[in-house]
Protein backbone atom coordinates (compact mmCIF):
# COMPACT_ATOMS: atom_id res chain seq x y z
CA UNK A 1 0.00 0.00 0.00
CA UNK A 2 1.70 3.41 -1.08
CA UNK A 3 1.27 6.58 1.06
CA UNK A 4 0.56 9.76 -0.87
CA UNK A 5 0.17 13.09 0.71
CA UNK A 6 -1.36 15.33 -1.51
CA UNK A 7 -1.82 18.92 -0.99
CA UNK A 8 -4.29 21.38 -2.36
CA UNK A 9 -4.14 24.88 -2.74
CA UNK A 10 -6.36 28.08 -2.18
CA UNK A 11 -7.95 28.12 -5.09
CA UNK A 12 -8.64 24.41 -5.51
CA UNK A 13 -10.78 24.59 -2.30
CA UNK A 14 -12.24 28.37 -2.91
CA UNK A 15 -15.82 27.11 -2.49
CA UNK A 16 -17.93 24.02 -1.22
CA UNK A 17 -18.09 22.39 -4.61
CA UNK A 18 -14.22 22.82 -5.34
CA UNK A 19 -14.48 21.30 -1.47
CA UNK A 20 -16.84 18.37 -2.89
CA UNK A 21 -14.72 17.73 -6.43
CA UNK A 22 -11.22 17.78 -3.99
CA UNK A 23 -13.12 15.04 -1.61
CA UNK A 24 -13.93 13.06 -4.72
CA UNK A 25 -10.45 13.30 -6.06
CA UNK A 26 -9.19 11.90 -2.64
CA UNK A 27 -11.61 9.26 -2.17
CA UNK A 28 -10.60 7.81 -5.91
CA UNK A 29 -6.95 8.22 -4.48
CA UNK A 30 -7.81 5.87 -1.15
CA UNK A 31 -10.13 3.40 -3.45
CA UNK A 32 -7.11 2.62 -5.72
CA UNK A 33 -5.43 0.93 -2.44
CA UNK A 34 -3.56 4.22 -1.04
CA UNK A 35 -3.34 5.52 1.97
CA UNK A 36 -3.84 9.32 2.11
CA UNK A 37 -2.38 12.33 4.38
CA UNK A 38 -4.05 15.48 2.85
CA UNK A 39 -2.40 18.83 3.25
CA UNK A 40 -4.85 21.85 2.52
CA UNK A 41 -4.41 26.06 2.08
CA UNK A 42 -7.11 28.21 2.92
CA UNK A 43 -10.03 28.93 1.12
CA UNK A 44 -9.35 30.90 -1.89
CA UNK A 45 -8.22 34.26 -0.78
CA UNK A 46 -8.89 33.67 2.72
CA UNK A 47 -5.18 34.50 4.10
CA UNK A 48 -5.19 37.72 1.52
CA UNK A 49 -8.60 39.03 3.56
CA UNK A 50 -7.55 38.26 6.78
CA UNK A 51 -4.38 40.35 6.47
CA UNK A 52 -6.35 43.01 4.44
CA UNK A 53 -8.42 42.50 7.31
CA UNK A 54 -5.45 43.05 10.04
CA UNK A 55 -4.25 46.15 8.39
CA UNK A 56 -7.25 47.99 8.84
CA UNK A 57 -7.39 48.02 12.69
CA UNK A 58 -3.41 48.43 12.62
CA UNK A 59 -1.14 48.96 9.59
CA UNK A 60 1.63 47.44 11.38
CA UNK A 61 -0.12 44.28 13.59
CA UNK A 62 1.60 42.53 16.15
CA UNK A 63 3.32 39.22 14.11
CA UNK A 64 1.93 37.14 16.90
CA UNK A 65 -1.55 38.22 16.57
CA UNK A 66 -1.07 37.63 12.94
CA UNK A 67 -0.52 33.93 13.45
CA UNK A 68 -3.07 33.87 15.40
CA UNK A 69 -5.58 35.04 12.93
CA UNK A 70 -3.78 33.49 9.80
CA UNK A 71 -3.48 29.79 11.00
CA UNK A 72 -7.69 30.26 11.22
CA UNK A 73 -7.87 30.19 7.59
CA UNK A 74 -5.96 26.29 7.35
CA UNK A 75 -7.89 24.81 10.44
CA UNK A 76 -11.66 26.18 8.53
CA UNK A 77 -10.45 24.64 5.38
CA UNK A 78 -9.45 21.35 6.86
CA UNK A 79 -12.17 20.88 8.81
CA UNK A 80 -14.85 21.94 5.93
CA UNK A 81 -13.07 18.84 3.48
CA UNK A 82 -12.95 16.91 6.02
CA UNK A 83 -16.80 16.96 6.31
CA UNK A 84 -17.40 16.98 2.56
CA UNK A 85 -15.10 13.59 2.77
CA UNK A 86 -17.01 11.94 5.41
CA UNK A 87 -20.34 13.04 3.23
CA UNK A 88 -18.83 10.68 0.52
CA UNK A 89 -18.69 7.81 3.14
CA UNK A 90 -14.63 8.32 3.73
CA UNK A 91 -13.23 7.73 7.19
CA UNK A 92 -11.38 11.33 7.58
CA UNK A 93 -10.55 13.32 10.13
CA UNK A 94 -8.43 16.69 10.74
CA UNK A 95 -5.73 18.07 12.55
CA UNK A 96 -4.30 21.13 13.43
CA UNK A 97 -0.41 21.61 12.73
CA UNK A 98 0.03 21.41 16.72
CA UNK A 99 -2.02 17.87 16.49
CA UNK A 100 0.19 17.39 13.77
CA UNK A 101 2.92 17.21 15.72
CA UNK A 102 4.71 19.78 13.67
CA UNK A 103 7.56 22.03 16.11
CA UNK A 104 8.57 25.19 14.69
CA UNK A 105 11.52 27.81 15.98
CA UNK A 106 9.90 31.26 17.03
CA UNK A 107 10.32 33.35 14.01
CA UNK A 108 6.16 34.41 13.61
CA UNK A 109 5.34 34.64 10.20
CA UNK A 110 7.77 33.31 8.69
CA UNK A 111 8.70 30.22 10.86
CA UNK A 112 10.88 27.40 10.18
CA UNK A 113 10.09 23.32 10.93
CA UNK A 114 12.18 22.04 13.21
CA UNK A 115 10.59 18.86 14.37
CA UNK A 116 7.91 16.36 13.18
CA UNK A 117 6.11 14.04 15.22
CA UNK A 118 3.94 12.20 13.03
CA UNK A 119 2.90 9.43 15.78
CA UNK A 120 -0.98 10.12 15.73
CA UNK A 121 -1.18 10.82 11.82
CA UNK A 122 0.08 6.88 11.67
CA UNK A 123 -2.14 5.89 14.57
CA UNK A 124 -5.31 7.03 12.42
CA UNK A 125 -3.69 6.31 8.95
CA UNK A 126 -3.61 2.66 10.84
CA UNK A 127 -7.44 2.99 11.49
CA UNK A 128 -8.25 3.70 7.76
CA UNK A 129 -8.57 7.43 7.73
CA UNK A 130 -7.49 10.11 5.60
CA UNK A 131 -5.67 12.54 7.81
CA UNK A 132 -6.76 16.03 6.54
CA UNK A 133 -3.54 18.45 8.16
CA UNK A 134 -4.10 22.20 8.69
CA UNK A 135 -1.27 23.48 6.34
CA UNK A 136 1.14 26.48 6.89
CA UNK A 137 1.58 26.01 10.39
CA UNK A 138 3.21 24.60 13.66
CA UNK A 139 3.59 24.86 17.45
CA UNK A 140 6.75 26.87 18.82
CA UNK A 141 8.22 26.62 21.99
CA UNK A 142 5.85 29.25 23.98
CA UNK A 143 2.99 26.62 22.40
CA UNK A 144 2.32 29.00 20.27
CA UNK A 145 0.99 28.77 16.63
CA UNK A 146 3.22 29.95 13.96
CA UNK A 147 3.13 29.91 10.20
CA UNK A 148 5.32 29.36 8.01
CA UNK A 149 5.61 32.37 5.23
CA UNK A 150 3.49 32.98 2.30
CA UNK A 151 2.99 29.68 0.59
CA UNK A 152 3.53 27.60 3.75
CA UNK A 153 1.53 24.72 3.31
CA UNK A 154 3.76 23.46 0.73
CA UNK A 155 6.50 22.88 2.99
CA UNK A 156 3.93 21.10 5.46
CA UNK A 157 3.45 18.83 2.77
CA UNK A 158 7.08 18.39 1.65
CA UNK A 159 7.69 17.61 5.25
CA UNK A 160 5.25 15.80 6.41
CA UNK A 161 6.13 13.72 3.03
CA UNK A 162 9.41 13.10 4.59
CA UNK A 163 9.00 12.23 8.20
CA UNK A 164 6.00 9.62 6.96
CA UNK A 165 8.32 8.32 4.64
CA UNK A 166 5.45 8.74 1.92
CA UNK A 167 5.92 7.39 -1.93
CA UNK A 168 5.02 10.86 -3.18
CA UNK A 169 4.43 13.91 -2.30
CA UNK A 170 1.65 15.63 -5.12
CA UNK A 171 0.88 19.09 -4.67
CA UNK A 172 -2.19 19.82 -6.71
CA UNK A 173 -3.24 23.20 -8.08
CA UNK A 174 -5.33 25.13 -10.22
CA UNK A 175 -2.60 24.83 -13.12
CA UNK A 176 -0.92 21.92 -14.87
CA UNK A 177 2.37 21.73 -13.30
CA UNK A 178 5.19 24.04 -13.76
CA UNK A 179 5.58 26.12 -16.39
CA UNK A 180 8.55 27.89 -18.63
CA UNK A 181 7.12 31.41 -17.84
CA UNK A 182 4.08 32.27 -16.06
CA UNK A 183 1.40 31.28 -18.80
CA UNK A 184 -0.62 34.56 -18.03
CA UNK A 185 2.22 36.70 -19.40
CA UNK A 186 3.77 34.27 -21.54
CA UNK A 187 0.71 32.50 -24.30
CA UNK A 188 3.51 30.17 -25.29
CA UNK A 189 4.54 28.67 -21.90
CA UNK A 190 4.60 24.99 -21.75
CA UNK A 191 4.01 22.79 -18.94
CA UNK A 192 7.50 21.22 -18.24
CA UNK A 193 7.35 17.33 -17.40
CA UNK A 194 10.48 17.15 -15.40
CA UNK A 195 12.46 19.84 -13.68
CA UNK A 196 15.39 19.41 -11.08
CA UNK A 197 15.79 20.88 -7.12
CA UNK A 198 18.09 22.91 -7.84
CA UNK A 199 16.20 24.65 -10.72
CA UNK A 200 12.82 24.93 -9.44
CA UNK A 201 14.72 26.18 -5.92
CA UNK A 202 15.96 29.02 -7.94
CA UNK A 203 12.40 29.34 -10.14
CA UNK A 204 10.48 29.24 -6.40
CA UNK A 205 13.00 31.99 -4.89
CA UNK A 206 12.90 34.16 -7.71
CA UNK A 207 9.35 34.59 -8.11
CA UNK A 208 8.01 31.62 -9.58
CA UNK A 209 4.77 31.12 -7.58
CA UNK A 210 4.23 27.23 -8.27
CA UNK A 211 6.03 26.17 -5.31
CA UNK A 212 7.25 27.90 -1.98
CA UNK A 213 11.21 27.66 -2.05
CA UNK A 214 11.51 26.54 1.46
CA UNK A 215 9.25 23.62 0.49
CA UNK A 216 11.85 22.70 -2.65
CA UNK A 217 14.63 22.92 -0.15
CA UNK A 218 13.15 20.24 2.05
CA UNK A 219 12.61 18.20 -0.77
CA UNK A 220 15.95 18.11 -2.28
CA UNK A 221 17.32 17.51 1.62
CA UNK A 222 15.17 14.35 1.98
CA UNK A 223 14.75 12.76 -1.25
CA UNK A 224 11.19 13.37 -1.32
CA UNK A 225 9.85 13.18 -5.23
CA UNK A 226 7.23 16.14 -5.56
CA UNK A 227 4.87 16.42 -8.22
CA UNK A 228 2.82 19.30 -9.09
CA UNK A 229 0.01 18.59 -11.12
CA UNK A 230 -3.87 19.68 -11.42
CA UNK A 231 -6.40 19.43 -9.02
CA UNK A 232 -9.29 20.23 -11.89
CA UNK A 233 -7.91 17.21 -14.33
CA UNK A 234 -6.63 13.73 -14.42
CA UNK A 235 -3.10 14.01 -15.92
CA UNK A 236 0.70 13.61 -15.10
CA UNK A 237 2.02 16.98 -14.09
CA UNK A 238 5.77 18.37 -13.51
CA UNK A 239 8.18 15.60 -11.64
CA UNK A 240 10.43 17.69 -9.29
CA UNK A 241 13.52 15.49 -8.39
CA UNK A 242 17.27 14.87 -8.36
CA UNK A 243 18.08 14.25 -12.18
CA UNK A 244 16.02 14.95 -15.19
CA UNK A 245 16.78 13.37 -19.01
CA UNK A 246 17.26 16.14 -21.29
CA UNK A 247 19.52 17.96 -18.18
CA UNK A 248 22.48 19.36 -19.99
CA UNK A 249 20.64 20.04 -23.23
CA UNK A 250 18.31 22.76 -22.11
CA UNK A 251 19.78 25.57 -21.48
CA UNK A 252 17.36 27.76 -19.93
CA UNK A 253 14.61 25.51 -17.73
CA UNK A 254 12.21 28.46 -17.46
CA UNK A 255 12.06 32.51 -16.73
CA UNK A 256 10.54 33.69 -13.47
CA UNK A 257 9.39 37.57 -12.49
CA UNK A 258 9.21 38.98 -9.01
CA UNK A 259 7.28 42.32 -8.71
CA UNK A 260 7.03 41.76 -5.02
CA UNK A 261 10.79 43.02 -4.58
CA UNK A 262 12.09 47.05 -3.57
CA UNK A 263 15.08 48.42 -4.25
CA UNK A 264 17.04 50.20 -1.01
CA UNK A 265 20.40 52.62 -1.89
CA UNK A 266 22.22 54.06 0.64
CA UNK A 267 23.74 56.73 -0.32
CA UNK A 268 27.49 58.06 0.63
CA UNK A 269 28.60 55.66 3.32
CA UNK A 270 31.74 55.51 4.39
CA UNK A 271 34.18 53.29 2.41
CA UNK A 272 36.23 51.70 5.54
CA UNK A 273 36.58 47.59 6.50
CA UNK A 274 32.80 47.17 8.93
CA UNK A 275 30.63 49.49 7.65
CA UNK A 276 28.76 46.71 5.08
CA UNK A 277 29.35 44.09 7.83
CA UNK A 278 27.58 46.40 10.45
CA UNK A 279 25.05 47.15 8.28
CA UNK A 280 23.98 43.85 6.86
CA UNK A 281 24.46 42.55 10.51
CA UNK A 282 21.75 45.09 11.87
CA UNK A 283 19.44 43.84 8.85
CA UNK A 284 19.49 39.72 9.63
CA UNK A 285 18.99 40.41 13.37
CA UNK A 286 15.27 42.29 12.57
CA UNK A 287 15.18 39.29 10.05
CA UNK A 288 15.09 40.10 6.93
CA UNK A 289 16.60 38.41 3.68
CA UNK A 290 18.67 40.66 1.59
CA UNK A 291 18.60 39.57 -2.16
CA UNK A 292 21.06 41.32 -4.64
CA UNK A 293 23.35 43.71 -3.07
CA UNK A 294 25.65 45.84 -5.62
CA UNK A 295 28.57 47.91 -3.95
CA UNK A 296 29.66 51.12 -6.39
CA UNK A 297 33.30 52.20 -6.51
CA UNK A 298 34.25 54.52 -4.05
CA UNK A 299 34.74 58.48 -4.15
CA UNK A 300 36.29 61.14 -1.58
CA UNK A 301 36.13 58.02 0.55
CA UNK A 302 32.36 56.91 0.24
CA UNK A 303 30.38 54.87 -1.66
CA UNK A 304 26.79 53.78 -2.58
CA UNK A 305 25.31 50.55 -1.52
CA UNK A 306 22.22 49.42 -3.09
CA UNK A 307 20.02 45.94 -2.22
CA UNK A 308 16.82 44.02 -3.05
CA UNK A 309 14.68 42.73 -0.41
CA UNK A 310 10.65 41.76 -0.12
CA UNK A 311 8.58 45.16 -0.61
CA UNK A 312 6.53 44.13 2.35
CA UNK A 313 9.61 44.42 4.58
CA UNK A 314 10.67 47.58 3.75
CA UNK A 315 9.38 49.67 6.68
CA UNK A 316 11.02 47.21 8.89
CA UNK A 317 14.47 47.99 6.75
CA UNK A 318 13.53 51.86 7.01
CA UNK A 319 13.35 51.32 10.94
CA UNK A 320 16.25 49.90 10.64
CA UNK A 321 18.66 51.60 8.76
CA UNK A 322 17.85 55.18 10.04
CA UNK A 323 19.73 55.28 13.20
CA UNK A 324 22.50 53.29 11.24
CA UNK A 325 22.76 55.37 8.48
CA UNK A 326 23.54 58.71 10.87
CA UNK A 327 25.69 57.42 12.80
CA UNK A 328 27.63 56.69 9.99
CA UNK A 329 26.57 60.19 8.42
CA UNK A 330 25.65 58.54 5.40
CA UNK A 331 23.73 61.02 2.78
CA UNK A 332 20.87 59.08 2.47
CA UNK A 333 18.64 56.29 2.24
CA UNK A 334 16.79 55.77 -1.16
CA UNK A 335 13.45 53.45 -1.11
CA UNK A 336 12.31 51.96 -4.78
CA UNK A 337 9.07 49.77 -4.97
CA UNK A 338 9.18 50.02 -9.21
CA UNK A 339 11.83 47.48 -9.68
CA UNK A 340 11.41 43.61 -10.58
CA UNK A 341 13.45 41.10 -10.53
CA UNK A 342 13.73 38.67 -13.70
CA UNK A 343 15.82 35.25 -13.28
CA UNK A 344 16.48 32.74 -15.67
CA UNK A 345 16.88 29.30 -14.67
CA UNK A 346 19.04 26.18 -15.81
CA UNK A 347 21.40 23.43 -15.19
CA UNK A 348 22.72 23.49 -18.93
CA UNK A 349 24.32 26.97 -18.29
CA UNK A 350 26.79 25.51 -16.58
CA UNK A 351 28.13 24.15 -19.87
CA UNK A 352 27.21 26.53 -22.25
CA UNK A 353 28.31 29.48 -23.19
CA UNK A 354 27.51 33.18 -24.07
CA UNK A 355 23.93 32.86 -21.72
CA UNK A 356 24.56 36.14 -20.22
CA UNK A 357 25.30 37.73 -23.40
CA UNK A 358 22.22 36.43 -24.89
CA UNK A 359 19.92 37.65 -22.05
CA UNK A 360 21.52 41.17 -22.00
CA UNK A 361 21.36 41.41 -25.68
CA UNK A 362 17.64 41.07 -26.05
CA UNK A 363 16.89 42.88 -23.10
CA UNK A 364 18.84 46.19 -24.82
CA UNK A 365 17.23 45.39 -28.24
CA UNK A 366 14.12 45.61 -26.18
CA UNK A 367 15.04 48.84 -24.71
CA UNK A 368 15.28 47.93 -21.04
CA UNK A 369 17.39 48.91 -18.44
CA UNK A 370 19.47 46.69 -16.44
CA UNK A 371 19.93 48.37 -12.90
CA UNK A 372 21.59 45.55 -11.12
CA UNK A 373 22.78 41.99 -12.19
CA UNK A 374 23.56 38.45 -10.27
CA UNK A 375 24.30 35.08 -10.84
CA UNK A 376 24.78 31.73 -9.72
CA UNK A 377 25.91 28.68 -11.60
CA UNK A 378 22.55 27.96 -13.21
CA UNK A 379 20.74 31.39 -12.62
CA UNK A 380 20.86 34.95 -14.05
CA UNK A 381 18.91 37.59 -12.57
CA UNK A 382 18.69 41.28 -13.17
CA UNK A 383 16.81 44.44 -11.95
CA UNK A 384 14.69 46.39 -14.04
CA UNK A 385 11.57 48.60 -14.15
CA UNK A 386 8.41 46.49 -12.56
CA UNK A 387 6.76 48.17 -15.91
CA UNK A 388 8.96 46.46 -18.07
CA UNK A 389 9.05 43.03 -16.24
CA UNK A 390 6.32 40.75 -18.51
CA UNK A 391 7.76 42.62 -21.83
CA UNK A 392 11.33 41.54 -20.67
CA UNK A 393 9.44 37.78 -19.99
CA UNK A 394 7.91 37.32 -23.23
CA UNK A 395 10.90 38.59 -25.09
CA UNK A 396 13.54 35.88 -23.69
CA UNK A 397 11.33 33.34 -23.50
CA UNK A 398 10.90 33.59 -27.16
CA UNK A 399 14.51 33.90 -27.61
CA UNK A 400 15.64 30.91 -25.74
CA UNK A 401 13.07 28.91 -27.38
CA UNK A 402 11.08 28.08 -24.56
CA UNK A 403 7.84 26.91 -26.43
CA UNK A 404 9.52 24.14 -28.33
CA UNK A 405 9.72 20.58 -26.40
CA UNK A 406 12.83 19.95 -24.83
CA UNK A 407 15.37 17.47 -27.39
CA UNK A 408 15.89 13.57 -26.59
CA UNK A 409 18.77 12.18 -24.62
CA UNK A 410 20.90 11.50 -27.30
CA UNK A 411 21.30 14.75 -28.09
CA UNK A 412 21.94 15.93 -24.35
CA UNK A 413 25.31 13.70 -24.31
CA UNK A 414 26.67 15.84 -27.30
CA UNK A 415 26.36 18.69 -25.97
CA UNK A 416 29.51 20.14 -26.08
CA UNK A 417 30.82 21.48 -22.67
CA UNK A 418 31.76 24.90 -22.46
CA UNK A 419 31.94 27.51 -19.62
CA UNK A 420 28.91 29.98 -19.10
CA UNK A 421 30.40 33.87 -20.58
N1 LIG B 1 -2.78 30.23 3.10
C1 LIG B 1 -1.39 30.57 3.10
C2 LIG B 1 -1.09 31.54 1.97
O1 LIG B 1 -1.99 31.93 1.25
C3 LIG B 1 -0.52 29.37 3.00
C4 LIG B 1 -0.66 28.60 1.72
O2 LIG B 1 -1.57 28.84 0.93
O3 LIG B 1 0.17 27.72 1.50
O4 LIG B 1 0.03 31.94 1.82
MG1 LIG C 1 -3.31 30.78 -0.29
Amino acid sequence: MALFVQKYGGSSVADAECMRRVARRIRDTQKAGNRVVVVVSAMGDTTDDLIALAKQVNPYPDEREMDMLLATGEMASSAVLTMALQAQGVKAISVTGRQAGIHVDSTHLKAKIEQIDPERIKRHLAQGYVVVVAGFQGINRDNDVATLGRGGSDTTAVALAAALKADRCQVLKDVEGVFTANPRVVPGARKMDEITYDEMLELASSGAEVLQSRAVEFAKKYGVVLEVLSSFVVKPGTLVREEVEEMESVIIRGIAADKNQAKVTLRAVPDKPGVAAGIFKALAAANLNIDMIVQNMSEDGRTDLSFTLPADDLHKAQAVLEPIMKKAKAADVHFDTGIAKVSIVGVGMKSHSGVAFKMFDILAANKINIEMISTSEIKISVVIRAADADRAVRALHDTFGLSRKPKAKAAAKKAPAKKRG
